[in-house]
Parts: structure tokens; sequence; C-alpha cells
């Protein structure tokens, strides 16, 4: 496992995107390059600065195929705070990446089950995932794979912690009540699955997690710690997360 530490959030997210861009400008596949994608405060960064490398021409999105790692369960897709709603605002909308190529949990599925599996089908038919970019949770977690998951999990559907809902509170009138109770989320093994997880981390909120996922023993009270027996998984952090590394 590798850590990358930058002066700040501005500079991890450039590192990111540069990262992201130039796997996707040197790939030579014959089925398009898969990509896990995030949502959250934390890739904001990277998505402004992947549109600007699109709208400066340094990238295209044409032969790219997402999959999102998570979704409320029971909230409209129309719903500002939806996940679809997010990454459709923050990045597709804003990009050249075609519709069909746009993979998100549906969190109204009639047959929850039947669409967590599909949607781990379709990562395999896809080929699967090159790159996973995600965040990290105050309690460590990945997705919403909350504290205690199994490192064998799959998509599924997952109860938040209440923690986790009074942090999401922000986006929904700083109620924790109105936060759905339960998301569908990728499991630890299929973000570990990819070929490589990119974990972009900042501020002095999450150091703790960050210390605990890569100086802990890989425990699944903090999930992301999972990564240290990753081959290929990169920690990029600004200072401020970084802060209570010992090296
Ligand atoms: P954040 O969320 O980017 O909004 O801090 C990260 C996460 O919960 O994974």
């Amino acid at each position: 496992m590798k850590t990358v530490v930058k002066h700040d959030y501005e500079m991890a997210c450039k590192w990111v995107a540069d990262h992201i861009a130039q796997a996707i400008n040197s790939y030579k596949g014959q089925k398009p390059f898969v990509l896990g994608l995030p949502t959250g405060s934390t890739p904001i960064g990277v998505y402004n600065e992947l549109v600007r490398k699109y709208e400066a021409g340094e990238i295209s999105f044409k032969n790219v195929i997402t999959f999102n790692m998570d979704e409320y369960v029971g909230l409209p897709v129309e719903h500002p705070e939806s996940y679809h709603s997010f990454m459709h605002r923050h990045f597709f909308d804003r990009i050249d990446i075609p519709k069909e190529n746009i993979n998100i949990l549906n969190g109204n599925a009639s047959d929850i089950q039947a669409e967590c599996e599909g949607y781990e089908r379709r990562i395999r038919e896809a080929g699967g995932i090159r790159i996973f970019l995600g965040g990290i949770g105050e309690d460590g977690h990945i997705a919403f794979n909350e504290p205690g998951s199994s490192f064998d999990s799959r998509t599924r559907e997952m109860p938040l912690e209440w923690e986790t809902r009074v942090v999401n509170s922000r986006f929904f009138d700083n109620d924790p009540n109105k936060v759905p109770a339960t998301a569908l989320t990728v499991g630890v093994a299929t973000i570990c699955d990819a070929d490589e997880v990119v974990i972009l981390a900042n501020g002095s909120k999450k150091a703790l997690a960050v210390k605990n996922s890569l100086e802990g023993p890989v425990s699944n009270q903090w999930t992301a710690s999972a990564l240290q027996n990753h081959e290929n998984a990169i920690f990029v952090l600004d200072e401020d997360a970084a802060a209570l590394l010992s090296k």
C-alpha cells in the first residue's frame, strides 16, 4: 500500500485527477476503461479538475464505463441529495461520457437482491474495475461498508450507523432522521477486486480513521484497513488527514 501526502486538499485532488487521466489516456484495452466512483464532499475537487481537463481537451470519457459505490435506499432519484443527482450535477452532465456507460445502484428497486446481484454481474461483464476511487468515513468506512462489514462482502443493503447519518445530515436540514436509514453499497470484496484502489482523504476529521486504517491491525472494525492487503492501494492525503501517521 502506498501513501501520497500533499500539502492541501487542492493539491491532493490534482494528484488524483492527474493519476486517473493518465490511466485513461494510456489505456489500450479492447473494452472501455472501467472506473469506480464515490460521492461525498471529498471527491468534488477531483471531479472539478477532471472536468477542467475535459474542457481543455486533455481527456475524453467516451471510452469510460463508471460504477458508483453506493446509493441511498428509498430516496427518489430526482431528490437533490440522491447520489444519482449528485453525480450528474458534479460530473456526468459536464463531460462526454455516454449515458449508457453510467452505472449507479437503484435504491428504489423492487427487488433489492436482484439489483445487487445484477450490479456485481455488470461489473464482471465490463471486465472488472481498473481504478476504484473512494473516500473514507470518520469511522473508517469505505463506500457504506460500516464497521463490522465482512471483508468478503459484496453489493448489498446496509443499515447506516447513526454517526454516519449525523455526519451526512448536513445535506438533510441537519436532521439525521431525514437521512435514509439504509443504503445499497458495493462490498469490501467488490472494492478490493479492483486492479487499483485510490482513497482520498482530507482534513483533521479523517486523521484518526486514516491512522487506524493504515497503521492499525487489519480489522473489520476499521473497514479501510482491508486495503492493507491490497497489492495496489494508494491513500492520497492532505497534511491534516496524515497528521497522526507515525511515518
Ligand atoms: P465525505 O464522505 O467525502 O463527505 O467526507 C466520505 C465517506 O463517507 O466515505
